[in-house]
């Protein structure tokens, strides 16, 4: 039975390798590691390598794919191993390694996860090369995705870099990956179902057409993916296993369609919105996986007060002839954002997805009609809040937004901002083109809902 549903997703697995046009090759298996140099022969030949790590990814697993190179009699140089104790994606860093492989004649390979991948991606696209990574977590999505994250002058960005030319991911040493790591990657999966329901919606209200390939990819699988949350906890094999396979074929889904959509809806925003306000708990920034978790949960509430709603009944002429002028709507959006970048952002994409009264009534004739057999979709396709937070929790991940550092007033606050900050159409904006956003923030906040607001905590930036 195990070894038909690994042929399967190994299948899928080749599948999306192919579909993508960055990514050649992927390998998933224990003590993948110690054969490192037969993925890069097969993309690279007989260049040189130079490994980039830390010293933790270093000991995990970079020594031993020096070894593999050594042994091979392939040239691989001096390592560049970063000895800082808390080292994170930052621009000046990126610029180390490019100095450092700048004057090293040869093909990087990123040895960690996302921290070092995404710095080697940015400094090797800089350089023009190419380059394999060898993940030590599976903590994000991002190994086999286009683009880099990376903080500059305070700012979290996404650099345009191309997706590593392959990806080695060895078992052993994501099982053993430092806890918290393996469950930061659990929610940033888990949050592809409701990414995925934004995506119906988008759909069914004309918005943006649903990629059946890459839709395939990320679904048909996704629910035996996260099914075993308790085992990424302990590190059990299989769950691990699954894992991986669905961070990699998410990014590999997303080269696909040459856009995040598939992997990120209203949950990446909530993430992209504290990571813009550089927001930290107990002096660090939360994992990405776990901003993505609560962010979940917070799409999630949302879309249950919805569901509550006949929106197959709504007075499209009177929500039209209430819907804002643009004006009014950024006069709001320069009371809400304190911050000069993020105000700009909101005001650039707001203005993207804005649409005047007319088309407002359009579509709201259409949520009417396909309301009905849009909620079934949505309902048959999505899990509830209550079996999200059990799959969290069983991983380990938060799933209270203080556990992160976010205050319900703050979180409340949240949804209106996360709302402006992307003119992707999500949940979002269904709750706010249908005017229930409100109405449903009151509920969600309210002594019986989700997170109910202490009325001492008047915070709304915290
Ligand atoms: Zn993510």
């Amino acid at each position: 039975m195990a070894q038909d549903k690994l042929s399967e997703d190994e299948r899928l697995l080749e599948g999306a390798v192919k579909a993508a046009d960055q990514t050649r090759l992927v390998r998933v298996g224990r003590g993948l590691r110690h054969e490192a140099v037969s993925a890069f022969e097969e993309l690279f030949g007989r260049s040189p390598a130079v490994i980039v790590a830390d010293g933790n990814t270093f000991a995990a697993a970079g020594r031993d794919v020096v070894d593999s190179f050594r042994q091979a009699g392939h040239a691989c140089l001096e390592p560049y191993v970063f000895d800082l104790p808390d080292l994170h994606a930052e621009y000046p860093h990126v610029e180390t390694v490019e100095r450092f492989l700048a004057s090293a004649d040869a093909i990087p390979v990123a040895v960690g996860s996302g921290t070092i991948n995404d710095m080697t991606k940015l400094a090797s696209h800089h350089l023009g090369r190419p380059y394999l990574c060898v993940a030590t977590a599976a903590s994000m999505d991002g190994y086999t995705a286009f683009g880099a994250s990376i903080t500059r002058e305070g700012s979290k960005q996404t650099f345009n870099c191309p997706a590593p030319k392959g990806v080695v991911a060895d078992l052993e040493v994501i099982e053993a990956a430092p806890e918290g790591m393996n469950a930061s990657g659990y929610a940033d999966l888990l949050a592809k179902i409701v990414a995925g329901a934004d995506w119906l919606v988008a759909e069914a209200l004309k918005v943006e057409p649903v990629d059946a390939t890459a839709w395939e990819m990320m679904h048909s699988r996704l629910r035996t993916w996260v099914g075993n949350p308790d085992g990424i906890r302990h590190g059990d094999s299989e769950a691990v296993h699954c894992l991986i396979l669905g961070l990699l074929v998410s990014g590999l889904a997303m080269q696909w369609t040459r856009t995040s959509r598939v992997a990120s809806g209203a949950d990446h925003q909530f993430s992209h919105l504290w990571d813009m306000q550089n927001h930290v708990h107990n002096g660090r920034a939360p994992s990405h996986g776990f901003k993505v978790g609560i962010g979940t949960l917070a799409s999630s509430a949302l879309y249950e007060r919805l569901f509550t709603q006949a929106l197959d009944e709504l007075d499209a002429d009177s929500l039209a002839a209430r819907w804002p002028e643009l004006d009014s709507i950024e006069a709001d959006i320069r009371a809400r954002f304190d911050l000069p970048e993020l105000t700009a952002k909101a005001l650039e994409e707001t203005e993207a997805k804005y649409v005047d009264r007319d088309a407002i009534r359009e579509q709201l004739l259409q949520v009417r009609a396909v309301w009905p057999a849009l909620r079934e979709r949505l309902q048959a396709h999505l899990v509830s809040f209550d079996e999200l937070t059990d799959c969290l929790t069983a991983a380990g991940c938060p799933v209270r937004p203080e556990q992160i550092g976010i205050s319900p007033a703050r979180l409340r606050e949240s949804y209106r901002q996360a709302y402006c900050i992307r003119r992707r159409f999500t949940i979002l904006d269904l709750a706010a083109r249908t005017q229930l956003f409100e109405p449903a923030l009151e509920e969600i906040f309210s002594p019986h809902g989700r997170w109910p607001i202490d009325s001492s905590d008047g915070s709304h930036t915290g």
